[in-house]
C-alpha cells in the first residue's frame, strides 16, 4: 500500500514535471519583445514560418504616446531574448522597463532612416518618430530586424533574410499602389488637415501638402487653445479643404468640432500610431498604408 502510494506520487511528479515544462515552453514561446504594433507587425513578417513569436507591449488602437509600462510589461522586456524598440522618443515608456528588468539586449529599429523634422508650438525643431509611414523606411526598419534577429537566433537566419526581402517587395508594390491611388486625387483637393503631426512622412512621399494640425504638436498630448481652433478654421475656409483627417486612435472631438463649424467632412478613422485589429486587413504596416491611402483619395476626390 506504501510503495503503491509512493509510486503514484512519482507519477503525479513526473506528469506535473511535464505539465510544468509544457506550460514553460508555451510563455517562453514569446521571445521578441517590441514596443509598439508597427514594429511588432514587421517583425512578424519577418519571423513567418519560425518558432519565433512576437509580442507587442502598446496593443492595436493604443496611444503609444500615452503609454506607461505595466509590472508585466517589466517581466515580458526582461524575459525576451530580444527587444525591438522604435525610438525617436515615441517609446521612451521602454526606458524605465529596461532599467527595471536590467534587460541589455535591445535594437532600435528605425536606425539610418533619414528623419523629417517637425516644428514643435515653441518654435524648436524636432525628430518626427512616424517614421512607417513611408514604405522606404519601413524597408530600413525590416533590414534592421533581420539583422537583430539573425545575431539572436543565428539558426533561423536565413529565413529571416528570405522573409525580409519577400516583405520589402511588398512594401515596393505597395508603394507603386499608393502612386497610384493618391495620384488620382485632383491637385486642387490634396490640402492635408490631420489630427496630430502623425502623417508627415507619408504626406512628403505622396506630394499631399500639410496646412495644419487639429493638434499643433508631434505628441498627441498638445492642448488646442480656442485661438487655435479658430486659427485652424480660418484655414481650412480660405484654402478650400475638403476634409479634416483623425485617427483611430485619437479622440476626434475637436476635429469633429472644427469639421462641422466649418461644413467639411471628417474622416476619423486613419491609422496614425496604429494598426488593426487582428483579421482586418490593416493588422499589417502595408495594409494600413493602402487604407489610408484610399480614404484619402476617397474623402478627397
Ligand atoms: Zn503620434
Amino acid at each position: 500500500m506504501r510503495h503503491n502510494g509512493f509510486a503514484f506520487a512519482l507519477a503525479f511528479a513526473s506528469v506535473l514535471g511535464a505539465l510544468f515544462v509544457a506550460a514553460c515552453s508555451a510563455a517562453g514561446r514569446v521571445e521578441v519583445v517590441t514596443t509598439t504594433v508597427q514594429v511588432a507587425a514587421l517583425a512578424r513578417e519577418v519571423t513567418k514560418g519560425t518558432p519565433v513569436q512576437v509580442l507587442s507591449l502598446v496593443g492595436p488602437g493604443v496611444d503609444p504616446h500615452e503609454y506607461e509600462v505595466s509590472p508585466g510589461d517589466v517581466q515580458q522586456v526582461g524575459a525576451a531574448k530580444l527587444v525591438l524598440r522604435s525610438g525617436i522618443g515615441l517609446d521612451a515608456f521602454l526606458d524605465r522597463a529596461l532599467t527595471s528588468s536590467g534587460q541589455k539586449r535591445v535594437a532600435t529599429v528605425t536606425e539610418g532612416i533619414k528623419l523629417r523634422q517637425i516644428r514643435t508650438e515653441q518654435g524648436k525643431t524636432e525628430d518626427d518618430p512616424h517614421v512607417w509611414h513611408d514604405p522606404a523606411n519601413d524597408r530600413v526598419m525590416v533590414e534592421n530586424i533581420v539583422k537583430a534577429l539573425g545575431a539572436t537566433f543565428p539558426e533561423q537566419a536565413a529565413t529571416f533574410q528570405k522573409n525580409g526581402s519577400t516583405y520589402a517587395a511588398k512594401l515596393d508594390a505597395t508603394d507603386a499602389q499608393i502612386r497610384q491611388i493618391i495620384g488620382a486625387i485632383p491637385a486642387a483637393n490634396r490640402k492635408m488637415v490631420t489630427d496630430h503631426d502623425a502623417f508627415g512622412y507619408f504626406l512628403d512621399r505622396y506630394g499631399l501638402p500639410f496646412v495644419g494640425a487639429v493638434i499643433p504638436n508631434v505628441s498627441t498630448q498638445g492642448d488646442t487653445s480656442a485661438k487655435q481652433i479658430a486659427e485652424l478654421q480660418d484655414t481650412v475656409k480660405r484654402e478650400g479643404v475638403k476634409a479634416i483627417f483623425s485617427e483611430e486612435s485619437v479622440d476626434p472631438r475637436i476635429a469633429r468640432e472644427i469639421a462641422k463649424d466649418t461644413n467639411v467632412q471628417i474622416v476619423a478613422d486613419l491609422y496614425g500610431d496604429s494598426l488593426g485589429k487582428p483579421g482586418s486587413g490593416q493588422e499589417t504596416v502595408d495594409g494600413m498604408l493602402l487604407y489610408n491611402a484610399r480614404r484619402i483619395a476617397e474623402a478627397l476626390k
